[in-house]
């Protein structure tokens, strides 16, 4: 039998009420805030990933599902929407219409990783970037937003870790006096730390291996070499997180694998998710535009894995859903009714009331089995004596009670059944 891809995940109708939960609070909250939603293809050309997160990252050199089309085109399906958004701000000139542009989204990624708890080929991130604004102000929204959309979640083991990466100017002054400091320990480092020693410094920092960690404890610090007006824009962020009430660590470690990174840069963790605990990661990044071959556009962002998130709603029990229900059940008591029922079904229906029927020719007793397993909030009872006086039995499934109407008063058991 074929089966689903490695990575990849069914999301079965039992589920899908948290997911459209979820959904539901990313837009309204998106609302609050006035981001308008995005949405982008599912496969770009190569070129845009590989240009925009970088060639050194992971993301582009290791788990990018990239093939060549039937007309020779190399082809990726989006690992990630922040170089999908600033592409389509950019050829339709998004800019020009409005200063700043909030754009949200809800969409599937793909990354060949290695497969392991809370980690997918195909899984699904919300989001939202901002474009055109250089303030700290929306540097502290992003963060704002994010842990709003995650409070109403219900989400109490949440930590908020933030950094500055600064501009690249003293990131590359100070990537000199970092690469003085490991240099000696070069030999002791792991193969990856080694490789990442000349593609990708910083992300040194990331290396879960003890022997790394012990040599990065002591290492020179990026927040203790940003010039003045990197610490500035820091400084306001942290004050309006303060403001706000955000509680945050920072955390002068935390340098996040892309390369479009400047200034703030942030992640959201959990603990109830276990070792994948970075539910939402995002930061600034205005070089990616212009590197893209647009104009300049200062723009910061986030995303977070829809995934992780309901894993740890799920551990956390945070999530309070409605019981699902359907407003009724047709339960035909002779088989000769079957049309009559079907008909009833449909005039209910087009007012707009769930409701389910017997399509496998059972018992009664067994549709009324079925409408107890669908929660149905009435049941209509079709057949028997009160149909040849012309009557249908509306049977109240919460407190038993039947009510009997006219065959040909559907207003009236409409009536009952939505109020
Ligand atoms: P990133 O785009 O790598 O900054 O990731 C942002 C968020 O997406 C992470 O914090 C995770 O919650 C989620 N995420 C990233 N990669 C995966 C994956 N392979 N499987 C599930 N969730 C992921």
């Amino acid at each position: 039998m074929i089966k689903a891809i490695t990575g990849t995940k069914d999301i079965l109708p039992i589920d899908i009420p948290k997911w459209k939960y979820l959904e539901s609070i990313v837009e309204s909250t998106m609302k609050t805030f006035n981001y308008k939603e995005i949405r982008t293809p599912i496969f770009e050309e190569t070129a845009l990933f590989s240009r925009g997160i970088g060639e050194s990252t992971d993301i582009v050199s290791k788990e990018m599902y990239s093939f060549v089309d039937r007309s020779g085109t190399s082809v990726t399906l989006k690992p990630e929407m922040t170089a999908s958004t600033v592409r389509a701000f950019m050829e339709h000139s998004l800019g020009k219409q409005q200063g700043l542009n909030k754009l949200y989204y809800v969409s599937p990624m793909f990354r060949q990783e290695r497969p392991q708890a809370g980690r997918y080929r195909q899984f699904h991130q919300f989001g939202a970037e901002a474009l055109g604004s250089h303030e700290p102000l929306i540097d502290a929204e992003m963060i704002i937003l994010a842990h709003r959309i995650i409070s109403r979640l219900g989400l109490n083991n949440i930590e908020i870790k933030i950094n500055s990466l600064g501009i690249p100017e003293s990131r590359e002054k100070y990537k000199i006096i970092l690469k003085e400091f490991i240099k000696p320990h070069f030999e002791k480092l792991t193969e990856d730390s080694r490789k990442r020693f000349d593609t990708n410094i910083l992300r040194i920092f990331d290396s879960k291996a003890d022997n790394d960690q012990q040599i990065m404890k002591d290492a020179p610090l990026l927040i203790d070499h940003l010039d003045e007006e990197s610490l500035k824009h820091f400084e306001t962020v942290k004050q309006i997180l303060d403001k706000a009430k955000i509680k945050y660590d920072v955390d002068p470690k935390l340098v996040r694998g892309l390369d479009y990174y400047t200034h703030t840069t942030f992640e959201i963790l959990s603990s109830s998710v276990g070792a994948q605990s970075a539910l939402c990661g995002g930061g600034r990044y205005n070089l990616l535009a212009e590197q893209l071959g647009g104009n300049p556009t200062p723009a910061i962002g986030f995303a977070a894995g829809i995934e992780r998130i309901l894993l740890a709603c799920e551990n956390e029990k945070s999530l309070n859903l409605p019981e699902d229900n359907i407003d009724l059940y047709i339960v035909r008591m002779d088989k000769e009714l079957t049309a009559e029922a079907y008909e009833l079904s449909v005039i209910f229906r087009n007012e707009n009331i769930n409701v389910e029927l017997d399509y496998l020719s059972r018992s009664v007793k067994a549709q009324m089995r079925e409408a107890n397993k669908l929660n149905a909030k009435f049941v209509l009872l079709i057949g028997g004596d009160e149909y040849a006086q012309k009557k249908l039995v509306l049977k109240n499934m919460e407190t038993s009670e039947q009510i009997f109407f006219d065959i040909n008063d559907l207003i009236s058991i409409k009536e009952k059944i939505i109020n």
